[in-house]
């Protein structure tokens, strides 16, 4: 639309609420367009001017232009953060992908250096899950992993950084942190996780399926294995892959327990 008297305006129906003005010094022209993204209206782009006459139709061909290329702007900025939420957020979780948890643990790392400060990271696999998703169905699998992860973030800070690094298998990056206060941490979710499972497993796998399982059969445990950053860790690669062995050791010696990363062992 566009206006260029307070009288047009008047005549246009249209009710105008001019903040800041009291009166005087209302604005006495208006031009106003949609921003219009496939056919529809996504928002509105308007200007004033205190004096009358003050805008040609030129001006309003101008604005819509200036409008439609706003209105694309605005979806693709929309768009990215979409796709950024997709490509940080694991769907199942909702917390952190692989990619971006190993993007703010190595941020962590490097603070950490900076200000010699203690970081640990955590890993946590569940155990024979193959076995459990064979027996009570990949839908109760699933259902038991985010109860994992709500378990976990009962025991997790606001600052601590934890992502799914793929199927059954979590970290967490623990800054300020050092590895005793990391193990007490590891316990504490150890515990929690199997004791929800015990706890809830029988209602989920009902919720599932409809059927009641089988009396305490619905068990799982996890291993948990702790490393803590030292002068060894040239980056956070080497201290998860520090991780990664200790978790590689806890399988082959029975699972469910917590194993520690030291160095020279
Ligand atoms: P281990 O104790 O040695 O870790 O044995 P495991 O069976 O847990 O380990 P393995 O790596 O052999 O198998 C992992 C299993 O995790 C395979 C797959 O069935 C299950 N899994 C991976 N991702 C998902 C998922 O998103 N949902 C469900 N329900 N299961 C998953
Ligand atoms: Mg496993
Ligand atoms: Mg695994």
């Amino acid at each position: 639309v566009l206006f260029n008297s307070l009288e047009e305006m008047d005549k246009s129906g249209i009710t105008f609420e001019f903040y800041g003005s009291n009166g005087k010094e209302a604005s006495q022209s208006i031009v106003a367009v949609p921003m219009l993204l496939h056919g529809k209206v996504s928002g509105m782009i308007s200007a004033q001017s205190y004096k009358p006459d003050a805008y040609t139709k030129d001006d309003q061909y101008l604005l819509e232009l200036l409008a439609s290329h706003a209105a694309i702007a605005m979806e693709n900025s929309r768009l990215f953060t979409t796709i950024q939420y997709l490509a940080d957020t694991d769907p199942l979780t909702g917390i952190l992908t692989r990619r971006k948890f190993y993007e703010l643990a190595e941020r962590e790392f490097n603070h950490a250096k900076r200000y010699t400060r203690p970081l640990s990271v955590m890993m946590l696999d569940v155990d024979e899950f193959k076995k459990f998703n064979d027996r009570f169905g990949h839908h109760v699998g699933d259902l038991v992993l985010k109860l994992v992860v709500s378990q976990c973030k009962l025991s997790l800070r606001e600052v601590d950084i934890f992502g799914r690094l793929g199927g059954e298998e979590f970290s967490v990056a623990l800054p300020n942190t050092d590895l005793e206060r990391a193990v007490q941490v590891a316990e504490r979710l150890s515990r929690l996780v199997k004791e929800a499972v015990l706890n809830e497993a029988e209602n989920l796998f009902e919720m599932a399926t409809g059927d009641k399982p089988e009396k305490d059969s619905l068990k799982i445990s996890v291993s948990i294995v702790v490393a803590a950053c030292d002068d060894s860790c040239k980056n956070i690669d080497v201290l998860m892959d520090h991780a990664d062995r200790a978790m590689y050791s806890v399988k082959n010696k029975g699972r469910n327990q917590i194993s520690v990363w030291r160095n020279g062992q």
